[in-house]
């Protein structure tokens, strides 16, 4: 397919917000971030033609970039303020890293593959967002030395939700990770309240398995 001019992609990309807003999505915020981020930027050539779909698409070495309900779902549920200090749990194409970036003060993100890591960086700093950090790593535990995160966001399939996320979780903070099986999970809110921990199912999704120490083996 012949790759679409920018004017045919921001009349997409508009038409897919306008979508997801009727699909449920309230927050206006979220919205407005969702028509700044320009998803074609984090897929790979041949599937720019796609990148307006409501669907996920592969990003390479076995991953893909989330779903667009799901990651306008997920944000609204973080009810981010400009001044919370995000941690994002698989970085992937870094997508959803700049949705966060766009609404919060400071966003934290972690990857496992080195690779992809690198290639969300050059994408977010070419697209000029100065408020992200990057490490390389296992994020089931955490970045304990920035802890704590007014919101932390899972965007990999988790067989329970790790205690390392809860614990780096500040009062009154909101921690958003799918829990469930290995290919479907329940897209979860966790919300701190004093020392409890509020459980609320979202929606059923199905991720790529969020592995390391506190995930899958
Ligand atoms: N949010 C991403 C985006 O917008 O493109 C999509 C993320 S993809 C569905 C899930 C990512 O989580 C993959 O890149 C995978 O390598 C990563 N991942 C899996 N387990 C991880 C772990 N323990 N720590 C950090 N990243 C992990």
């Amino acid at each position: 397919m012949e790759r679409p001019s920018e004017a045919d992609l921001a009349r997409a990309r508009a038409l897919l917000v306008e979508e997801l807003e009727a699909q449920g999505i309230r927050d206006k915020r979220v919205l407005a971030a969702l028509a700044r981020v320009p998803r074609h930027r984090f897929v790979p050539p041949h599937l720019v033609p796609y990148a307006y779909e409501d669907r996920p698409l592969p990003i390479g070495s076995g991953q893909t970039i989330s779903q667009t309900y799901i990651v306008a779902l997920s944000t609204e549920a973080l009810a981010l303020r400009p001044d919370d200090r995000v941690l994002e749990v698989g970085t992937g194409s870094g997508y959803q890293t700049a949705v966060l970036a766009e609404l919060a003060g400071e966003v934290y993100t972690i990857e496992r593959l080195p690779e992809l890591s690198r290639e969300a960086q050059e994408r977010l700093e070419a697209l000029g967002y100065r408020n992200v950090r990057f490490r390389v790593g296992d994020g089931t535990l955490g970045w304990p030395e920035e802890a704590p995160f007014h919101a932390i966001l899972v965007t990999a399939g988790a067989p329970r939700v790790p205690e390392a996320l809860l614990s780096q979780l500040a009062p009154g903070g909101r921690l958003v990770i799918p829990v469930g099986g290995r290919w479907n999970q329940d897209l979860t809110l966790v919300r701190r309240e004093g020392d409890r921990f509020l459980h609320e199912v979202l929606c059923p999704c199905t991720f790529v398995p969020l592995i390391g120490e506190e995930g899958w083996p």
